[in-house]
């Protein structure tokens, strides 16, 4: 063990003198010296007797590499470029322009090859360097293989992958922003996944071998002479990292992977990493770090608009952080779709019905202004840079999905393969497939930039061209049968400013039909064209309420009845807007005693034809308890023929009970209601707008 402990220090000294860098913490355990409390802290450095031995036999004395530098001139491409772009106000000179780039080599191995504006083919990290982008961003799974050496897929992205990708970033004149994972495939807020090397480890033993992974991953980066700017320890840790589940224990570990960025590059800031920050955690997340002493200097945040909050909110969390804890603040993760069309016959994330935030429409100009957005919300944080995520990830072949599938096999070029079964077996081991996000990348399916692509230099210098209506706004109208309605003669066009305007609008339908639509119900879509855009309007068509005072507008309660089956202290009408759903008025019940809150409501409507009815009723309210029941009914003849279960959960959360194609024979008694026994002491609800409509 001292042997080898000799040596290894031997090797950082060595390191420490090449790199210009002796008396800087140089040395993995010298930082340990340093009052770090923490007694584990000590464990995963080699300097100390606690280490494990076996773990820290010697590593080679790196010898600093060279990579020649390639000169990149900037894109000529603004002038004339069609895209709207206010410049972001008071970026730094040095803000930093990150693009996620793992998957490239992969693509290429697969046949994807990239070109620049001018068409002209290059090497993908020239085409970024001259458009402005000045960090690559790599993620680090420590062996995404399995036993016969097969790919787990997304890129097989471990450590050699960071090389190559470091090299040609290195050249162009790029920093690398290495991502460790600390799993052998993909970790985000979900899962955390130990290594399958480390599995079973013991804490100290993880931090150890941590700790050296760490060290000789970047050993080898800098003896390649890779230019490694950031290093992230760990991805998406909300909590959970690399099989550990509590603060104390995902921070040393991080802790250890910041020792060894520290003595492999002592310029490189250690950053980490986190999603949801609209969740409202990261104050915690900020907390938990401090408390438990980690050494790091970027706190960064995963930023996708479609689930992850405000800008405003992105801006006010990361400012509270840095001016919390004093750290650099930055978004690591982006991106924005360009198109709802997928490439690959692999379906992607986002796609036209996505039931998501969808702050720009899916066009190039969107994907531009959620990222020039997303900067001055950085910015006006007092952050230092933003990093778009596989931007550079398109579909490798093109004929068929079985074609795809080979490559994604075999050279690991999809999201995950199906050898990942082994490691994930219920994420990776039944979705594998291609790429989810090709419709987010700045290239098209044929690998040709976009001109989103100069969004970097957009930003920084702006392009305030003419204003032009980019998409127009969905429109959605419910009317009654039988009342009138007219077409709107305007849209709202979104414009590239992501400004409204109103346009005049064509719509595209016969008179005859649409006034055979408005008789009875009934959802419709008209197309129509506004500014050579196409536009939408969802119609509506709700049949009459055949129900009586519905709403309880009438404030008195026939043909309303209720039956206070269990004795409930107050069961009558109350007038109260903020408590009803439309109006002022709606029914009320509220129990003090446990098991006393039982009753029933209901009418039954007079003068019906025969036909298919819909029937439907709302309720909202709170402290019901966990055995609460809820339903709507349908009555034939005093029997009941169907019923929707029906929920209360808190105030102002109204549920809808909603009954369908009731068949009505005239003659019958149809009877209408709602069901409530709510058997906690205090249980109160508020029901409201009911309907009843022929089919
Ligand atoms: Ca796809």
């Amino acid at each position: 063990m001292r042997k080898h402990l000799s040596l290894f220090l031997a090797a950082i000294l060595l390191l420490s003198l090449l790199s210009g860098c002796a008396g800087k913490p140089g040395a993995p355990g010298s930082e340990t010296a340093a009052g770090t409390a923490a007694p584990a802290t000590d464990s995963a450095a080699p300097a100390t007797d606690s280490a494990a031995p076996e773990t820290l036999s010697p590593i080679d004395p790196p010898e600093p590499g060279v990579i020649e530098r390639q000169d990149v001139a900037p894109t000529g491409k603004l002038e004339g470029c069609s895209l709207y772009v206010k410049p972001v106000e008071k970026l730094p000179v040095d803000f930093i322009f990150g693009m996620d780039a793992s998957q490239v080599p992969a693509l290429e191995a697969s046949g994807v090859k990239y070109y620049d504006l001018d068409g002209t083919e290059k090497d993908v990290f020239q085409i970024l360097a001259e458009n402005g982008v000045n960090m690559i961003r790599v993620r680090v799974w420590n062996d995404p293989f399995d036993a016969e050496g097969r790919g787990y897929g997304g890129g097989n992205c471990d450590i050699n992958t960071a090389l190559e990708i470091g090299k040609r970033a290195t050249k162009y004149g790029m920093k690398l922003l290495v991502d460790f994972h600390y799993s052998d495939f993909w970790a985000d807020p979900g899962k955390q996944m130990v290594p399958k090397a480390w599995a079973g480890m013991s804490l100290e033993d993880k931090e150890a071998a941590l700790f050296r992974y760490t060290w000789e991953s970047l050993a080898a980066l800098y003896t390649a002479g890779v230019d490694v700017g950031m290093v992230q320890v760990g991805n998406e840790t909300n909590g959970a990292m690399c099989g550990e589940k509590d603060w104390p224990s995902v921070v040393k570990l991080m802790a250890a992977g910041a020792r060894a960025v520290r003595a492999v590059y002592p310029e490189a800031k250690v950053a980490v990493h986190f999603a949801n920050p609209e969740s409202g955690a990261y104050p915690g997340y900020a907390r938990a770090l401090a408390d438990n002493g980690l050494d790091y200097d970027v706190f960064g945040s995963s930023y996708y608009p479609y689930w992850h909050g405000s800008l405003e909110n992105l801006t006010n969390v990361l400012k509270n952080v840095r001016e919390t804890y004093g750290k650099d603040v930055m978004v690591l993760e982006t991106s924005y779709a360009w198109t709802t069309e997928d490439s690959d016959f692999s379906g992607n994330t986002i796609s036209a019905d996505s039931a998501v935030d969808k702050p720009y429409p899916y066009s190039l100009q969107g994907q531009v202004n959620n990222l020039r957005d997303v900067t001055q919300a950085v910015v006006d944080a007092g952050g230092i840079g933003v990093c778009y995520w596989e931007g550079t990830w398109i579909g490798v072949g093109t004929d068929s999905k079985p074609e795809n599938q080979k490559l994604w096999e075999q050279f690991g070029s999809g999201w995950a393969s199906s050898f990942a079964a082994e490691y994930d077996p219920e994420d990776a081991g039944k979705w594998y497939g291609g790429c989810a996000v090709d419709n987010q990348a700045f290239f098209d399916p044929q690998g040709r930039a976009m001109e989103s692509l100069l969004a970097f230099n957009l930003i920084r210098y702006g392009n305030e061209t003419e204003l032009v209506a980019q998409a127009v706004e969905d429109i959605e109208t419910v009317v009654t049968a039988g009342e009138s309605f007219s077409l709107p003669e305007t849209v709202e066009a979104i414009m590239s400013d992501n400004s409204r305007q109103s346009i005049p609008v064509t719509w595209s339908v016969d008179s005859g039909v649409l006034s055979e639509w408005l008789k009875s119900s009934g959802s419709h879509e008209i197309n129509g064209e506004a500014s050579g855009l196409p536009a939408r309007l969802k119609l509506v068509v709700q049949g009459v309420n055949l129900l009586k005072n519905p709403s309880f507008e009438d404030g008195k309660d026939a043909p309303w009845t209720a039956e206070n089956l269990g004795g409930c202290k107050e069961l009558r009408m109350e007038q109260k807007a903020g408590d009803s759903k439309t109006g002022d008025w709606h029914y009320h019940f509220w129990s003090p005693d446990a098991d006393k809150a039982e009753f029933t409501l209901e009418q039954s409507p007079e003068g019906l034809g025969s036909g298919s009815y819909d029937f439907s009723i709302w309720i909202m309210g709170g402290d019901c308890g966990d055995d609460c029941r809820v339903y709507a009914y349908a009555k034939l003849d005093g029997e009941i023929v169907a019923t929707a279960d029906m929920e209360i959960t808190v105030w102002n959360e109204w549920h809808k009970g909603e009954i369908t194609g009731i068949p009505y024979q005239e003659g019958q008694t149809l009877t209408l209601g709602i069901y409530v026994k709510a058997p906690a002491a205090g249980a109160w609800g508020k029901i409201d707008d009911a309907s009843l409509s022929i089919r």
